[in-house]
């Protein structure tokens, strides 16, 4: 057994990631006098949440008429039915209190002339339940939203005497005999020690797993580390086979190309020089919902009229937008697309292609960000002492598909209701429970066999066999066939985990064993994914089938939850939330606006 010392902390709570949704949540806890650590892999300002261009989704009405409702219903309607409605609602009401909220912990939005937070129009944000015309309500700080959000969140957090555990990484949580969370196990970075923190609610806002595919335009800390914490755990994951690929990647780079570049007026074309979406969604062109957009950009190329020397990608024209717009609302990008594409804006057209950009599945959760563990006859349960928030979770409020900058408003959203849930259950006097050493040892014996691993495939290696299989058979477009053999793939490749080679057997500074630690975080989210859209026999969001080419309400309106252990995956389905939390007597949403209906566009 792995003999290594460790420092014991106890806290109230333990909130593991610093980008928004930690951040809010650490916020949120710290604020009601909750004893409070966040524990960050990367600097919290470094987080992948700073990299969040296009802004924040809430019906303000600043720019004209809005409400709630039409929020919701397109957030239902953008979930292609797969979200849970009670949730829906919970984030569409509560999105104007929590950017309320954000301007006044200080996070300097653009304004209107008159002083008004401005908003932009994005992608399936529209008015009138569908009905209307498109609707600005994507807040922005130009375009950087997020990187606002986040140095806001964090200077807060601080005022609030949250305690901050920079550069640790969190190896595995700590589970009692009841099935309980209790802690989490974590190795510090730079002078290589380990700490056990002891707390009565850990949550886990740990972000996507974007980096399980070749091409992202997530962060390379983007590994699923909660995920992969959760399935060790043998607690499941929901719905894993819904990926998000932006329309816009910078071809070749990934880079993200914000689609507030479209919400300021871009627009794509082949190499025809054709606007092609207004063939494919007459009313809503090129701002259709993201996953709508990506196919139809990769029929364009597959039917030849592609740009570029390969004709394998799509242009982005801005150069008819007036500078000062240009410079004004697009900064980052215009930059962006001069160092990774050598394209100047003002000149010519970015050349883009979908790429890997979010996931809708994640740890499944209530909408007070409850981590459940669902059997048949409860499908609910609720796991006592563990959330998870913002990406790493499924609350499930994007279903099979995310509106563009309705992640933003969720990190904050579910943050904050994650802070509120907690300030009632979470009791201030108990004592936290003694370590469990069991459960300690169990998770550095772990550590220390990576850590010693010395089979025959390097880390690097087994990533990139991963990483280039998942792009290849769980894309953009899926078929029975590709699925069955990618997920045999995805299978061996998972089983080769146990024939890793680490070359640096230090504590301190080893990015060799983090990067091992994570590709074992990476392997169970990915390893859901492909068996998750194997198993899915129809189209819908960002899952399209093309031996199932429509949505099957009567059979898969349903969640995914794999459990997976090592290269064994264990697939059942829960129903999903149809209810809103009030009905149309309590001013809430008449049932029949959101009924499930084809999705056109
Ligand atoms: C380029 C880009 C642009 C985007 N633009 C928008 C936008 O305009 N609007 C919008 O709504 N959405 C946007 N999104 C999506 C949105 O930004 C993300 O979904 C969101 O920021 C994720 O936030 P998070 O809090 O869940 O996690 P992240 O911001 O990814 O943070 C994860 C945190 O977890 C920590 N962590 C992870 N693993 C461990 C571990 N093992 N131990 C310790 N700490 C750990 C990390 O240190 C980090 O602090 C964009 C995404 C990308 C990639």
């Amino acid at each position: 057994m792995a003999e290594y010392e460790y420092e014991t902390h106890d806290y109230d709570v333990v909130v593991v990631g610093a980008g928004g949704s930690g951040l809010r949540a650490t916020l949120g806890m710290a604020e009601q006098g909750l004893r409070t650590a966040c524990v960050t892999k990367v600097f919290p300002t470094r987080s992948h949440t700073v990299a969040a261009q296009g802004g924040i989704a809430a019906s303000l009405s600043n720019m004209g008429p809005d409400h709630w409702q039409w929020h919701m219903y397109d957030t239902v309607k953008g979930s292609d039915w797969l979200g849970d409605t009670d949730a829906m609602e919970y984030l569409a009401r509560h999105a104007p209190e929590a950017v309320y909220e954000l301007e006044h912990y200080g996070v300097p939005f653009s304004r209107t002339e008159e002083g008004k937070i401005y908003q932009r129009p994005f992608g399936g944000h529209t008015t009138e339940f569908g009905e209307g015309p498109p609707v600005q309500r994507t807040c922005a700080a130009a375009d950087r939203t997020g990187h606002a959000i986040l140095h806001t969140l964090y200077g807060q957090s601080l005022k609030n005497n949250a305690e901050f555990y920079i550069e640790y990484f969190a190896i595995d949580l700590l589970m009692d005999d009841d099935g309980a969370c209790t802690g989490v196990v974590c190795w510090k970075l730079d002078d290589g020690t380990m700490h056990v923190f002891n707390a009565k609610m850990v949550v886990l806002a740990t972000g996507g797993y974007g980096r399980a595919y070749f091409s992202a335009t997530s962060a390379h800390t983007c590994t699923g580390d909660g995920g992969g914490m959760v399935a060790r755990a043998g607690l499941p994951l929901q719905d894993m086979e819904f990926v998000q690929f932006h329309p816009t990647g910078i071809y070749g780079a990934g880079c993200l190309i914000t689609e507030g570049a479209r919400g300021e007026g871009g627009y794509l074309t082949n190499s025809e020089g054709e606007r092609f979406m207004e063939r494919y969604a007459p009313n809503y062109k090129d701002l259709a919902p993201r996953d709508y957009v990506s196919r139809c950009m990769t029929m364009e190329v597959r039917e030849g009229r592609g740009v570029g020397k390969d004709g394998d990608h799509i242009h982005l024209n801005l150069s008819h937008l007036p500078k000062e717009a240009l410079h004004l609302r697009l900064p980052g990008i215009s930059e962006s697309a001069r160092i990774f594409a050598g394209v100047d804006v003002t000149k010519e057209p970015i050349p883009v292609i979908p790429t890997v950009h979010y996931n809708m599945g994640g740890i499944p959760t209530n909408y007070w960000g409850e981590v459940l563990n669902p059997t048949k006859d409860e499908p609910n349960r609720v796991v006592p002492g563990l959330m998870a928030v913002g990406e790493a979770g499924c609350a499930s409020v994007h279903g099979a598909n995310r509106l563009g900058s309705n992640s933003l408003i969720d990190l904050v959203v579910f943050g904050r209701a994650a802070a509120i849930r907690a300030g009632k259950v979470v009791d201030r006097e108990a004592a936290t429970r003694a370590v469990n050493k069991g459960q300690v040892d169990k998770a550095l014996d772990r550590f220390d066999a990576l850590r010693h691993a010395d089979g025959g495939t390097p880390t690097a290696e087994l990533r990139l066999e991963m990483q280039k299989t998942m792009q290849a058979d769980a894309a953009v477009f899926r078929t029975a066939e590709t699925m069955k053999k990618g997920l045999d793939k995805m299978v061996s490749i998972a089983g080769k985990v146990d024939d890793l080679k680490v070359t640096d057997r230090s504590l301190v500074w080893n990015s060799d064993l983090m990067e091992t630690l994570e590709l074992t975080n990476l392997m169970p989210n990915a390893l859901a994914t492909i068996a998750g859209a194997e198993a899915r026999k129809e189209s819908r969001g960002a899952h399209a089938h093309e031996d199932h080419s429509t949505r099957d309400d009567e059979n898969w309106r349903v969640h995914t939850i794999s459990h997976i252990d090592g290269a064994k995956i264990d697939l059942s389905y829960r129903p999903i939330v149809t209810d809103p939390l009030t009905t149309e007597d309590q001013g809430g949403i008449a049932l029949k606006k959101i009924a499930p209906k084809e999705r056109t566009f």
